[in-house]
């Protein structure tokens, strides 16, 4: 605060005293922020925390960026800042484990490329936290998607390798049986642990099976997941002998309700599908730009087959057509009858636990402050698949509030800013950096500076 523009006007020793009284308030005023238990609150929203078995109103207290308490009344002067959420739901940050995000590359009609995206244009508008880039990269060019990417996105990047080492660049790499190699794959799965969470295979022409064998040879040294993209549909290779031998419990099997591989037979869901779950393989949405069809989510879902994970397969393909992004895809499966507890289970606790990153994805005290809060909204919405047959839903999800570790990252409308009739007129940077991660760079009166 400029105490200096304070004084400009005051003169004489009342001036000097009320000067003093300012200084003294500002000091305390000081000490007292020093000293608040909690740097936000998130107060009177319906907290769904499924891990913990919470779907009910619940104050949310974050401290140096983690879950610092969650209880039915936190005291609003224990915290440095306070939030109102009554009538939104507090969540956490979403899970999105099938995205394409290795941008950056040039190349072109590649995933390692042009048909991928930069994460934070596409994740904390819509509540996401995590991504999970599902294959674009290989043990050949993961530290390249590294550099580019993953370290220099706000968003938490995560990756499944993809079992072809130089990644997810068409057919004429896809198809290479001689650069499947599980070696070199899993080593440098190992090398970064964490944040290689699984192998990949993916979009294989052939009628055999090695790929997925490569796949999760690699997986078992690393001991990490793999996530299948069926690829080509042959005779030869059933999802059925997939599901029920090839693939081991934890394997994430994505695209489940495209239908292109016999998901669905005689309008029930493929026996090979209820084998594969039963042995412990998860289910995935991975809606993209060709999979994801309502003839066959509609009735799998009314036969109770449910998703494990719902995820957008995000692409330049995918990002403007059936699927739009995470909260479209949550909204069709409310639309097809989950409660918003079902749906927020899947896109938080289960995905965190298939990636075995199991301090995200749940607002247990000590975890990472990710929290999402969205807002529910009734009213007549309508949803497309990726063939654009549309089905009419009542609800519809909105974002209105992102914190990654327990920082604001968007704010929709501005429910944790200053009112404008609040401020100075010669206001600049409002917030503060303990909770307050929105601008990438402040401004001051001296000039920009950098977080
Ligand atoms: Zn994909």
């Amino acid at each position: 605060m400029p105490l200096q523009n304070c004084a400009v006007k005051i003169v004489g020793g009342e001036a000097i005293m009320r000067l003093v009284r300012i200084s003294s308030l500002l000091f305390l005023s000081l000490c007292l922020a020093g000293q608040t238990r909690y740097d936000l609150l998130l107060q009177s929203g319906h907290v769904i925390d499924p891990k913990n078995g919470i779907s009910a109103v619940r104050d949310v207290a974050i401290k140096d960026g983690v879950v610092a308490s969650v209880a039915q009344r936190i005291n609003p002067a224990d915290a440095r800042k306070v939030v109102n959420l009554g009538g939104l739901y507090v969540t956490p940050g979403l899970l999105d484990i099938h995205v394409h995000v290795f941008a950056g590359t040039g190349e072109r009609d590649s995933y390692a490329g042009d048909n991928s995206v930069y994460p934070d244009g596409f994740t904390f508008r819509v509540g996401v936290t995590t991504v999970a880039d599902a294959g674009c990269a290989g043990w050949r060019n993961f530290e390249d998607f590294k550099d580019k990417v993953i370290d220099r996105s706000r968003t938490r990047v995560l990756a499944f390798l993809n079992i072809v080492g130089a990644g997810m660049r068409g057919p004429k790499f896809e198809n290479n049986l001689e650069d499947m190699q599980s070696t070199p794959a899993a080593e440098m799965a190992k090398k970064y642990k964490g944040l290689i969470v699984g192998i990949k295979t993916a979009h294989y022409a052939g009628k055999d099976r090695t790929p997925v064998e490569r796949a999760v040879a690699a997986g078992t040294a690393a001991d990490i997941p793999v996530m299948v993209d069926f690829g080509a549909d042959h005779p030869e290779r059933p999802i059925s002998e997939l599901l029920g031998k090839k693939l081991r419990a934890g394997d994430i099997y994505t695209h489940c309700y495209s239908g292109v591989r016999h998901e669905l037979v005689d309008g029930r869901v493929n026996p090979g599908m209820i084998e594969g779950r039963r042995r412990g393989v998860l289910f995935d949405v991975g809606h993209g730009g060709g999979s994801f069809a309502w003839r066959i989510a509609v009735p799998a879902i009314q036969q109770k087959f449910l998703p494990d994970s719902i995820s957008t397969d995000l692409h330049i393909a995918s990002m403007n057509a059936g699927m739009k992004d995470m909260l479209n895809v949550m909204d069709k499966f409310l639309a097809m009858g989950l409660t918003l507890d079902d749906v927020i289970l899947r896109s938080t606790w289960n995905p965190a636990r298939a990636i075995k990153h199991e301090e995200l994805g749940n607002l247990s005290v000590g975890a990472p402050a990710d929290v999402t809060v969205l807002r529910l909204e009734n009213g007549d919405f309508g949803f497309t698949d990726v063939y654009g047959a549309r089905m009419k839903g009542r609800q519809k999800l909105t974002c209105e509030l992102t914190l990654r570790d327990g920082r604001v990252v968007y704010d929709l409308n501005g429910i944790t800013r200053p009112d404008l009739t609040t401020l100075p007129p010669n206001y600049t940077q409002t917030g503060d950096p303990a909770w307050d991660a929105v601008s990438p760079v402040r401004r001051t009166p001296e000039g920009p500076k950098k977080q």
